[in-house]
């Protein structure tokens, strides 16, 4: 049978490059392919940033929280669609994005993702006769998302690092 015939045989869904599978996913064909959709993976989620979309295919959820990477959603994952292969493996390539209507860039005062980004990867500068500009190290960002929720703007979005690059 064919993947696309099994696609639509188990319900897939036209996948959104906007929303982002749980930590240590597989890549994305393979991962819809192995996917139950049994939802153990959002039962483990100490934070329960995990939810199922439509189609019931697992995606994180950043405005309930952010991924301590504890890694507790692969360790329940039976169909091993979440899958680390080390220790060492990356959960995923995402990155903070600090968008146009962040306030700092418009001459209000705000400095909110530097004071809940435990890694450091968001400070501030100061700005002669200005308001202090958020400086962002991508090399110290983990994607954990903590930033994303208390932006009074909502001008923080999680973007993978690969397509960021083109
Ligand atoms: S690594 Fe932990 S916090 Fe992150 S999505 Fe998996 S279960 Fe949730
Ligand atoms: S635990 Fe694994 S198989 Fe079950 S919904 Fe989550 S990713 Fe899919
Ligand atoms: S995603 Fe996490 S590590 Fe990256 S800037 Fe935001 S809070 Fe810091």
């Amino acid at each position: 049978m064919s993947t696309s015939r099994r696609g639509f045989l188990r319900g897939r869904f036209r996948f959104d490059p906007d929303v982002q599978r749980p930590p240590w996913a597989i890549p994305e064909g393979a991962f819809e392919d192995q996917c139950t959709r049994c939802g153990d993976c959002l039962k483990a989620c100490p934070p329960a940033i995990l939810v199922a979309a439509p189609g019931g295919y697992p995606v994180v959820d950043f405005s309930r929280g952010e991924c301590s990477f504890c890694g507790d959603c692969v360790a329940a994952c039976k169909a091993q669609a979440l899958r680390r292969a080390d220790d060492a493996a990356a959960p995923w390539q995402l990155k903070a994005a600090i968008g146009d209507t962040c306030l700092a860039h418009r001459g209000v005062e705000c400095r909110v993702c530097g004071e809940v980004c435990g890694e450091a990867a968001i400070r501030f500068r100061p700005s002669r006769g200005g308001v202090a500009q958020p400086l962002f190290d991508a090399a110290r960002c983990t994607g954990c998302g903590g930033c994303q929720a208390p932006c009074p703007t909502g001008a923080i979005a999680m973007k993978n690092e690969v397509e960021m690059s083109v």
